[in-house]
């Protein structure tokens, strides 16, 4: 097509490209949750409803976008960890954290009423969600970052864990419970918890002490079916973009498991080449 005299403007357009051979991280956030969550009555101190929606709207995600290997959500929060060698939209940071941010927002809205049935959203209150992209060297980092969100989930879990039983079980004011809070560490929370209202913090929903860990289980995911002879006569640019696109069918194929257990300890991973490459 031709181009126009206005077409320079375009060179004004500058793309921040994301370090090539990082992992990349893509965390989302909902917006104004704090209000969201008291506007369509969500259970203190968890909804479970809601956090059924988050993951389904992050599996949904992850079915469409193969480069992501593993995601991690909690709260109004998914962080997405996409593959070492992905070269989604060139890297470039804009298309990726706007793509991701929509996508997931249309299936958390596309999917509302199967999980609040008796509450339709309502225009005047929509949800949407921010999105960031962070970039780490090595496989250490990747894993502090994961650590850092799930110790921060356990935090948050905890306080109000022990809030909301002051609260609806120890018929304190908000005001109360904050002050009943201040200054107690984890072991007087559980303690607080067991002595005064028989709960066991650690027989609490795995969900919502761990929060969801999705992977994607490569371990499982069939071999593709080996090239026939004439592969050998091929450019090796040919071969590579044939491997390229059998790679990209087995992501496809595999199977996208869901976990709610420790992602700080040595366990999981030692597992971790089954979804992270
Ligand atoms: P911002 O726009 O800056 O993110 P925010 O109001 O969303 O502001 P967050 O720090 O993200 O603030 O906190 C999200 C809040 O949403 C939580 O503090 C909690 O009140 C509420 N929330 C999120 N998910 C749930 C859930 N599953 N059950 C109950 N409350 C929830
Ligand atoms: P990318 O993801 O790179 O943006 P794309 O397929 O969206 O890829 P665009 O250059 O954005 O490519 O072009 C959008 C295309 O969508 C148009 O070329 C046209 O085919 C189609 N389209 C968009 N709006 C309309 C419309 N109102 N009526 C008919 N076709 C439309
Ligand atoms: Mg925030
Ligand atoms: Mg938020
Ligand atoms: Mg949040
Ligand atoms: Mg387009």
């Amino acid at each position: 097509m031709a181009k126009s005299r206005f077409e320079y403007v375009r060179t004004y357009e500058q793309d921040q490209i994301l370090l090539p051979n990082t992992y990349i991280v893509i965390r989302l956030d909902g917006r104004g949750f704090h209000k969201f969550s008291a506007h369509y009555k969500f259970t203190k101190p968890n909804d479970i409803r809601a956090l059924g929606l988050m993951n389904k709207a992050a599996f949904c995600l992850m079915k469409q976008i193969s480069d992501i290997c593993g995601a991690y959500g909690q709260s109004d929060e998914y962080s997405f960890v996409l593959q070492r060698r992905c070269r989604l939209f060139d890297r470039r940071e804009a298309k990726l954290v706007s793509t991701f941010a929509s996508t997931f927002t249309a299936y958390y809205q596309f999917y509302w009423n199967e999980f609040f049935p008796d509450q339709p959203l309502d225009a005047t209150l929509l949800p949407s969600f921010d999105a960031r992209a962070v970039q780490y060297p090595s496989l250490t980092e990747l894993r502090h970052y994961l650590s850092w969100r799930q110790a921060d989930c356990h935090i948050n879990n905890l306080y109000n864990t022990s809030f909301w039983a002051l609260i609806l079980k120890g018929g304190e004011t908000e005001k109360e419970a904050e002050h009943s809070l201040m200054g107690t560490n984890s072991s007087d929370k559980n303690e607080l918890l067991f002595s005064r209202f028989g709960i066991n913090y650690n027989n609490e929903d795995p969900v919502f002490r761990k929060g969801t860990m999705l992977i994607r289980d490569m371990a499982k995911a069939s071999s593709a079916t080996p090239e026939p002879d004439l592969k050998d006569e091929m450019p090796l640019q040919e071969k590579s973009k044939r491997q390229a696109e059998r790679e990209e069918k087995r992501r496809r194929k595999a199977e996208i498991v869901e976990l709610h257990e420790d992602i700080i300890g040595d366990g999981f991973w030692n597992e971790s080449s089954k979804w992270l490459s």
